[in-house]
């Protein structure tokens, strides 16, 4: 295809979570491997992550650094996402920041950048400046949530009926019956931030994420069609006004295991020689995602749950050096961290290739906090999960996991771990937050996580149909290639 006749996509990652910019970046590859030609815009920090992607998938992709007014919005310099502020009181000041990086960057697109218009704008969900741009550019502007289509479904279902209006408390379950012959139990604690009682960070961005969503022109999903239901066209009808979705996943996929190991550290090399050494399905590995934290107390609780469990577990912690002395203290006698081949618990605190893990192997079961990143590479993996939902619309996610698609055991968590917007309308303060899970409830859940039992067996099972499902989508004819090329297409 010839430069002039190609479609043009603009990416915008929202630059809050390093979670969105690994699958934004993906996206932006797989576009590119569909003969698009693509520009992701984002922060310096970002970018260079988005660089490092981009150089090792070869993929004729244009990163472009636009500076991210920190010290303007009162933010140390480098402050470009949300784990890198120094308490959750800096999340407005983020907000800000975020406002102001938008016009550098509609200045950039509108009166800098050498003329090659784009033929859509594709921009992550707290981007809402995007909706303007692509307005002033006049083209068509995409959301990516980094939300699985079942997840966006159930939030439509809740803006539009409130059932969590009617609930007594915020712990009375009442149903979300998004996707028709499944019962969706939720607490009005489980929600998305969205639906929770205003906080004074939360209220006024969320409003303005919405009010993004609903004039946005379409909707781009990492998922793929085979594997919600059929949410994803559901999504289309609740959304109504004639709104695209696009299911295009796992967009992973995009990443082999080479590639993904390439970047590596010593930390990497060390996660994959240690599961070498391991029995084939033996290890559970455990993960909360890119910046999921737990109070030390309910850490111990894992940990001593972890250390008795009869499998290997490679398990990954974030904030480590923030943690009591005596916590750390118990994580040195208790666990290793220098992949002793012959060690039981290895304990990595820096970041590992997660894709890489789940496709060795060695790795049997994954408990994780239902990120829908970390939810779907999974899936792509073919390994079943045990699910500790964390905020947002996890708990949601863990409901797909559990009662939809057969593949994951509940540990049991009622209640959301502290986070940015808890912690915040709580006065900006971290609460000193209880162990919710005890060590015997999170055994139990393991033990039947790794079960070689029949209800094991099964779970095995659907999650291999699924992994096959997952790798046949993104195969010439698959539903998320032909989506890919629907959507490219219709810029040409
Ligand atoms: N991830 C990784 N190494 C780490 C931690 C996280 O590669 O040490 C990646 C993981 O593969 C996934 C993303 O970070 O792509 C986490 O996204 P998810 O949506 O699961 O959770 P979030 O970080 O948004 O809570």
């Amino acid at each position: 295809m010839e430069s002039a006749t190609k479609a043009h996509f603009v990416l915008f990652p929202w630059t809050g979570t390093i979670s969105h910019v690994i699958p934004m970046t993906d996206l932006g590859c797989l576009l590119a491997s569909h003969g698009a030609e693509v520009t992701i815009v984002t922060t310096p920090v970002n970018a260079a992550i988005a660089r490092s992607r981009v150089d090792r998938a070869r993929a004729a992709i244009t990163v472009t650094s636009i500076p991210f007014p920190a010290a303007d919005a009162g933010l140390p310099e480098g402050c470009e996402r949300l784990d890198l502020l120094r308490s959750p009181a800096d999340v407005p000041r983020f907000f800000v920041a975020n406002k102001g990086h938008g016009e550098a960057v509609a200045r950039h697109c509108l009166h800098e950048a050498p003329r090659r218009q784009p033929s859509c704008v594709i921009s992550g969900m707290c981007q809402t400046w995007a909706l303007g741009l692509a307005r002033e550019l006049g083209v068509p502007c995409y959301v990516f949530h980094g939300f699985g289509a079942f997840a966006l479904l159930c939030i439509e279902y809740l803006y539009e009926h409130r059932p969590h209006e009617a609930a007594a408390s915020d712990d009375e379950p009442f149903d979300v019956p998004a996707l028709p012959q499944f019962r969706c139990r939720l607490s009005t604690r489980q929600l998305p931030p969205h639906f929770l009682p205003p906080a004074s960070v939360g209220g006024k961005a969320l409003q303005g994420m919405r009010e993004f969503d609903v004039a946005a022109d379409g909707v781009v999903v990492n998922t793929f069609e085979e594997l919600e239901r059929g949410s994803a066209a559901l999504l289309a009808e609740a959304t109504g006004n004639g709104k695209k979705v696009f299911a295009v996943g796992p967009v992973s996929l995009c990443r082999s295991r080479g590639l993904d190991l390439q970047s590596t550290s010593g930390d990497a090399r060390r996660c994959m020689e240690w599961l070498d050494a391991k029995e084939p399905r033996s290890v559970v590995y455990v993960s909360f995602g890119s910046g999921g934290r737990m109070a030390p107390a309910q850490l111990m609780q894992l940990g001593m749950a972890l250390v008795s469990c009869p499998s290997p577990v490679l398990w990954l912690i974030k904030g480590a050096d923030s943690l009591p002395g005596d916590v750390k203290e118990w994580l040195c006698e208790n666990t290793d961290a220098d992949g002793v081949a012959s060690s039981k618990c290895l304990v990595v605190r820096g970041w590992a290739p997660q894709v890489a893990i789940l496709a060795h192997p060695a790795v049997g079961g994954f408990m994780t906090h239902c990120g829908w990143g970390s939810t779907l590479e999974a899936v792509a993996a073919g390994v079943p999960m045990a699910t500790w939902p964390f905020f947002a619309e996890q708990f949601i996610n863990e409901r797909l996991i559990v009662d939809v698609l057969g593949i994951g055991v509940s540990i049991g968590v009622t209640k959301p771990t502290e986070n940015i917007f808890t912690a915040f309308s709580a006065g900006g303060s971290e609460a000193e937050a209880e162990a919710e899970m005890g060590m015997e409830q999170v055994k139990k859940a393991l033990e039947m996580l790794m079960d070689q039992g029949p209800e094991g067996e099964e779970r095995r099972r659907k999650a291999h149909e699924l992994k096959l499902k997952a790798k046949g989508a993104l195969e010439e004819g698959g539903s998320s290639y032909n989506n890919l090329e629907i959507l490219i297409q219709s810029f040409v």
